[in-house]
């Protein structure tokens, strides 16, 4: 089954919205499958998003990454990777559409609060970065045959 990198970043710890974000995925039907609260390194961070090192936005962006805990997370469902970027909405809070977890709840690009893996390859690679393979657990839901319709 498929899964995505997910995190709050330190924006979303500090206003008190680590729930109000799990329970969106979670009311969805995605499935939770690991989750810890670290603080990333500089170092890190930079790992995180090395994609964007050419940004003139990299350096603010890792600074504040690495400025306090973050909620690492992997969930799990059909169409999570793509449906998970749904549920956070645009980059820009400005262009986040009402519903989304940006739109309702940020309003600027620099602050705006959860991180979601953008494709397969980086959702794996992320969860890889993130977590050791015996963090994440493999376990089944009584709500997965009332989600999916099988048995
Ligand atoms: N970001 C920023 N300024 C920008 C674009 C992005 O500070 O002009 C930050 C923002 O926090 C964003 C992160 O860099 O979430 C990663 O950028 P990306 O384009 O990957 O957006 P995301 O995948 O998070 O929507
Ligand atoms: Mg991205």
């Amino acid at each position: 089954m498929e899964r995505t990198f997910i995190a709050i970043k330190p924006d979303g710890v500090q206003r008190g919205l680590i729930a109000e974000i799990l329970s969106r995925f979670e009311r969805k039907g995605f499935k939770l499958v690991a989750i810890k609260i670290v603080v990333p390194s500089k170092d890190f961070a930079q790992k995180h998003y090395h994609d964007l090192k050419e940004r003139p936005f990299f350096n603010g962006l890792c600074d504040f990454l690495s400025s306090g805990p973050v909620v690492a997370m992997v969930w799990e469902g059909e169409g999570v990777i793509k449906y998970g970027r749904k549920l956070i909405g645009a980059t820009d809070p400005q262009k986040s559409e009402p519903g989304t977890i940006r739109g309702d709840l940020a309003v600027v690009v620099g602050r705006n609060i959860i991180h979601g893996s953008d494709g397969p390859e980086t959702a794996k690679d992320e969860i890889n970065l993130w977590f050791k393979p015996e963090e994440l657990v493999n376990y089944s839901s009584n709500a997965e045959k009332w989600i999916y319709g099988v048995n």
